[in-house]
């Protein structure tokens, strides 16, 4: 088992956490069952909402601050606000879940908080 810093890593770069070579999804956030290398139950990892909940808590912190900077500075229309945050707020997060979930899914494998399908 790696440390937790490169599990963590492994699985914020999308590949297996225990040992970095196999795929960690299959889909954009579906988890592949087991990884092809090593045969660790990454399946097991049962991340639920934690990937979004640390996702939307990094976003929220980068995006309402450069909101509110913006706005005592300059100003700008609701428009042109509109315009810039909704979609950057979408990319960041759409960017940002995926390398998440790959990162929790290492926490959890590192931490042994691995769930058969009996225990859910
Ligand atoms: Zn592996």
């Amino acid at each position: 088992m790696p440390s937790l810093a490169l599990a963590l890593r492994r699985g914020f770069a999308g590949s297996c956490p225990a040992c970095g070579k196999g795929r960690l999804f299959k889909g954009y956030l579906r988890v592949v069952t087991a990884c092809a290398n090593c045969a660790a139950p990454l399946g097991l990892a049962r991340a639920d909402d934690a990937p979004p909940y640390f996702t939307i808590l990094i976003v929220g912190h980068l995006i309402v601050p450069a909101m509110l900077v913006w706005e005592r500075s300059s100003a700008p229309p609701i428009w042109l606000q509109t315009a810039v945050w909704v979609p950057l707020t979408l990319a960041l997060t759409l960017a940002l879940l995926r390398p998440i979930k790959g990162a929790t899914v290492g926490l959890m494998l590192k931490l042994g908080l691995m769930k058969s399908d009996d225990e859910v």
